[in-house]
């Protein structure tokens, strides 16, 4: 075995309590060191005899967590790279954790979430058993061009010998390998479902095969649904395992598989979450659970049913929301489901991809493929938008016919809590992009919010008169954009509610 593997495997390693000492970030760094002193470092390190890729557009950190905790409530304890990143240093850094100072392997099962654009690099060293394709979307032009195009990376590197467990509802992903084995999962038809196209985004309008026109039975949103060519045997494949009777006031619905029909759980009430809870199983029955054994430990899994993280204040309600950024088809959905939750709302848009603006290079088409007509109703209130991208969501939202009077600009972002109006039972949601410096700014706004509706219901109580909305507000200084490291932090619950 190369000496310059093992130089790079010590350096990386000896790299890790220094970073931690220091207060950096241990997750991937120690990676790129290993990588920088041996390219090759993929191809020597060892690797646990089962390994489980997940990837896809939408929804792969969710449905690694998910296999990582179920795994876990298994009694396997699996090495991931869930705390670092999903591309190869994020991915190195987790192996060279997994492995003794003298490259012995300490675990038996890696699960690691793929960024799809790292196949070229990851996939002629690290083979794996099992790969999750969650779906294929549209999804930032500058970093994945066309869904077409990702399915054509990894259909040139993906090995032969790995078992793909597809989503038999994405037309996108589906049919991609095609000697590959595989099983497929999905949701059977829903009431909510269409055949008409409802969305800006149709990217699967021609048979692949042929290039005649694809006939839809039903659509879900985009191309996600089922469909047929009306010249060739090209159409949507039949599940292995598929969830139907969905619902979501007990919370259950009924798994079919092969040989069995079985009510469980539904862990999360966002229909995204319902397809990785539906790839979980799918996984896990190839891996040897039975569906009883995965019943009961699905049974000990807390259901989410609040779709949010949330602070109430009195009769509001604060929800700090990932809105994609450069990602429509995942911002669609948001929309979606915010729109499709009971009551007012205000929205408050910190979706500004901070991250990227130092450098910016990408263009706003992404905000014309968005459906920001589905906020186009009612119960929409107010939306703030603010900055520069501001302007640009704000000219979008007047072509969505979204009234003008509804649209408020701000050039700081310090400014934009102070003009939500203060009214009982409101429903404010901050969203926040993916990029760290509208995540940190997005959780920072999405306090403030709550600590200001906290100081005005206060107030209320108190003189027992109206309030001003404006003015004086103890928002915190600076957009806090920089400082503020990514965590998997969450807006914390409000332990000092106002009473009233
Ligand atoms: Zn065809």
């Amino acid at each position: 075995m190369k000496f310059r593997f093992f130089i790079a495997l010590i350096m990386a390693k000896l790299s890790i309590p220094a970073l931690k000492l220091t207060g950096h970030n241990a997750t991937d760094f120690p990676g790129k060191v290993a990588l920088k002193i041996c390219p090759d470092f993929l191809k020597y390190v060892a690797k646990p005899e089962k390994i489980i890729a997940v990837t896809g557009t939408n929804g792969k950190t969710s449905t690694a967590n998910l296999i990582i905790d179920m795994l876990k409530r298994f009694g396997v304890t699996t090495l991931n790279n869930s705390r670092g990143s999903n591309i190869n240093t994020g991915i190195s850094t987790a192996l060279l954790n997994g492995v003794s100072i003298l490259n012995k392997e300490k675990y038996d099962t890696a699960v690691l979430e793929m960024d799809e654009r790292s196949a070229a690099r990851l996939f002629p060293h690290v083979r794996p058993d099992y790969m999750i394709v969650t779906n294929l979307s549209r999804d930032s032009i500058m970093r994945n061009a066309h869904p077409e195009y990702i399915r054509w990376l990894l259909e040139k590197y993906v090995p032969e010998k790995t078992k793909l467990i597809l989503n038999a509802d994405d037309l996108m992903s589906c049919y991609m390998l095609p000697n590959n084995e595989r099983v497929y999962f999905g949701i059977e038809q829903l009431a909510t479902d269409t055949v008409k196209c409802r969305n800006l985004i149709d990217d699967l309008q021609i048979c692949p095969k042929c290039d005649h026109k694809l006939k839809y039975e039903y659509r879900r949103y985009s191309n996600v649904g089922r469909a047929h060519c009306v010249n060739c045997d090209f159409g949507s494949p039949k599940y292995d395992y598929s969830a139907a009777n969905v619902d979501y006031d007990s919370m259950k619905f009924t798994l079919r598989g092969p040989d069995f029909e079985i009510e469980l759980p539904i862990i999360d009430d966002r229909l995204v979450n319902l397809y990785n809870e539906t790839a979980l199983i799918t996984l896990l029955l190839q891996l040897g659970y039975t569906i009883d054994e995965i019943k009961a430990q699905l049974g000990t899994v807390e259901v989410v049913k609040t779709r949010f993280n949330h602070e109430t204040v009195g009769s509001m309600k604060v929800y700090n929301v990932l809105g994609k950024g450069l990602n429509a088809f995942a911002e669609s959905r948001v929309y979606e489901t915010i729109v499709a939750q009971p009551g007012d709302k205000e929205l408050i848009m910190f979706i500004n991809d901070l991250g990227m603006a130092a450098h910016w290079s990408e263009n706003v088409s992404w905000i014309y493929d968005t459906d920001f007509e589905t906020l186009n109703v009612d119960s929409i209130k107010k939306i703030v938008v603010f900055g520069d991208r501001g302007l640009d969501y704000r000219l979008r939202m007047l072509f969505a016919g979204i009234p003008e009077e509804k649209i408020v600009h701000v050039m700081k972002a310090d400014d934009a809590i102070k003009q939500v109006d203060i009214q009982p039972d409101m429903n404010y949601y901050v969203l926040y992009g993916a990029d760290p410096g509208s995540f940190a700014l997005g959780n920072k706004q999405a306090k403030a919010l709550a600590a200001m509706l906290r100081e005005k219901t206060a107030k209320l109580v108190e003189t027992d008169e109206p309030v001003e909305t404006a003015e004086e507000e103890p928002v915190p200084e600076g957009s806090g954009a920089d400082e503020v490291q990514i965590e998997a932090e969450t807006v914390e619950k409000a332990g000092e509610e106002a009473q009233s």
